[in-house]
């Protein structure tokens, strides 16, 4: 299933900008929504196949309460009928809110003088990465303010520091990364520290309103933002994750460009973006945006229903940024990843009392505070099963969002098995008495739904060998 593609009007080439906002307010302005249209390209996506630009914007026009449900059952249908239940979990840990850049949307902006300033010790990061492996969480992404202090060279060995850090049976097996842009020596440099994903989000695709948030520092340079990871991909690092901060502009345009993105990605490197993110706005200190293009519960709900449909082999990262009935009707779109247990200030995971947010330290407010413990347990009860799995990107199969798609089989061999054997590890290790019955319960269930499609019985004897005490077993 190869990319196909779109006649637009800038050409795709590597390291080259591909956004002509034109173009996409032309598509956005010129298409219109017809019920029969809508049912054609919610089965086109239920086909497997992506969605054009026009496609999408079809969608995103559609604003008959009747069609926007259509839509997001079909993104429901779309997740059932592709991905199935899992839900992969991980936690974000801040490394430090220097920051040379003055994005008015974000509490570590350079001129933000009520923020306080932090840069964890090695020692602590290795306090952090402790307490955050005795809850249970195996992945993390690495987030970091742009400072000439978070060089390619420091984020590379901060990466090994994670690595390095084993508590009991606890281990961080993968590492994501967010930070600023580097230049392809800079992110061959943290390549090979042996990080999953590097995301880098373009906060708004129009190059005018960026003008409007990005007001000092490297970050001003809106071209060196979009093509940074393309520089990634000539770096070596083939997975990759793009965002846009929902907020800043119209969210239709957002959506558009982040279709575009990943063409962009497809077309160039054969290989689309990893994940899709869409943080929402949230309250940060001496905030200051612009309210007409905030967005609302109802219209955040459909944008991501859109972009399941329109990327149907993208991996979406949902954040603690939503509180927790928004999370939960988005996460039936076909969300692959989570965050729990989330705290977003600096050195705070190793504390125990750390109740209230206070917003100086942090980037801005997170709505879902509640424990990994308490979100598993939710996402049992509601018939998920959560999953630390790490196993693609350590066999070296990446784009497994890509193959979970399209390779007939693969979640039922690998994706499902993996989720087994890590909530077996975690029921073990992290559960408490009543999560632990919970989790068996639903073990069983998954191995029998798989009888005949993998092989359930060597999912049995290696789900016998951790309770004997073995880890990190894996297909
Ligand atoms: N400093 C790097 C950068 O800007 O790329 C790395 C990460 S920044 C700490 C992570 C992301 O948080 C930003 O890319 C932005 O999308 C998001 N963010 C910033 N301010 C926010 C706010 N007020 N509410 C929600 N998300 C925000
Ligand atoms: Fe700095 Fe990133 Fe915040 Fe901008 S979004 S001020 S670059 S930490």
């Amino acid at each position: 299933m190869k990319f196909n593609p779109e006649i637009c009007s800038i050409p795709d080439k590597r390291m080259q900008p591909f956004i002509d906002p034109e173009e996409i307010w032309g598509y956005i302005n010129n298409t219109k929504s017809e019920p029969d249209q809508v049912h054609e390209i919610i089965a086109k996506s239920l086909n497997k196949q992506r969605l054009t630009l026009k496609e999408t914007a079809v969608l995103l026009n559609a604003n008959d309460p009747v069609l926007i449900e259509e839509i997001k059952q079909g993104a429901r249908t779309l997740k059932e009928k592709v991905y199935g239940n899992r839900i992969v979990l991980f936690a974000p840990l801040y490394i430090g809110n220097k920051c040379s850049n003055n994005c008015t949307y974000c509490g570590f902006r350079a001129t933000n003088t009520e923020a306080e300033r932090k840069t964890l010790e090695d020692n602590e990061i290795i306090n952090e990465v402790t307490a955050l492996e005795d809850n249970g969480q195996k992945r993390l992404i690495l987030v970091y303010g742009e400072h000439p202090h978070y060089s390619a060279d420091y984020i590379a060995h901060t990466v090994k520091l994670v690595y390095g850090v084993k508590s009991g049976h606890g281990e961080i097996r993968r590492v994501n990364i967010n930070a600023a842009p580097f230049d392809i020596e800079g992110f061959r440099t943290v390549g090979k520290s042996g990080i999953g994903t590097y995301q880098v989000f373009q906060e708004t695709y129009h190059p005018e309103a960026y003008t409007w948030y990005h007001l000092g520092g490297k970050k001003v340079d809106y071209n060196w933002r979009l093509t940074s990871l393309d520089r990634a991909q000539e770096a070596g690092i083939d997975d990759v994750g793009i965002g846009a901060l929902f907020g800043l502009y119209d969210w239709r345009f957002e959506v558009m460009s982040l279709v575009r993105h990943a063409n962009h990605l497809e077309a160039c490197y054969n290989i689309g973006p990893h994940t899709i993110s869409f943080p929402r706005i949230q309250d940060a200190s001496s905030m200051n945006v612009k309210p007409e293009y905030l967005v609302s519960n109802e219209e955040f709900t459909r944008l991501v229903a859109i972009l399941r449909l329109a990327v149907p082999y993208t991996g979406l990262i949902l954040t603690a940024r939503e509180n927790a009935d928004v999370r939960r009707e988005v996460i039936s779109f076909g969300v692959s990843q989570i965050d729990g247990g989330t705290k977003l200030e600096l050195g705070t995971y190793s504390q125990t009392v750390n109740e209230n947010q206070d917003l100086n330290k942090e980037q801005f407010k997170i709505n879902d505070n509640r424990s990994l413990a308490e979100i598993i347990d939710e996402l049992i009860d509601t018939g998920y099963l959560p999953s630390f799995c790490t196993s693609c990107y350590r066999m070296g199969r990446t784009g497994e969002h890509f193959m979970e798609f399209s390779v007939p089989g693969f979640i039922k061999r690998y994706c499902t098995p993996n989720a087994l054997l890590t909530l077996a590890e975690y029921l073990l290790d992290y559960a408490s008495p009543e999560v632990q019955k919970k989790g068996w319960t639903a073990i069983e269930k998954e191995i029998v739904k798989l009888e005949g499609q993998a092989d359930t019985e060597e999912i049995r004897r290696r789900i016998d060998s951790i309770k004997l005490g073995q880890r990190d077993l894996y297909f």
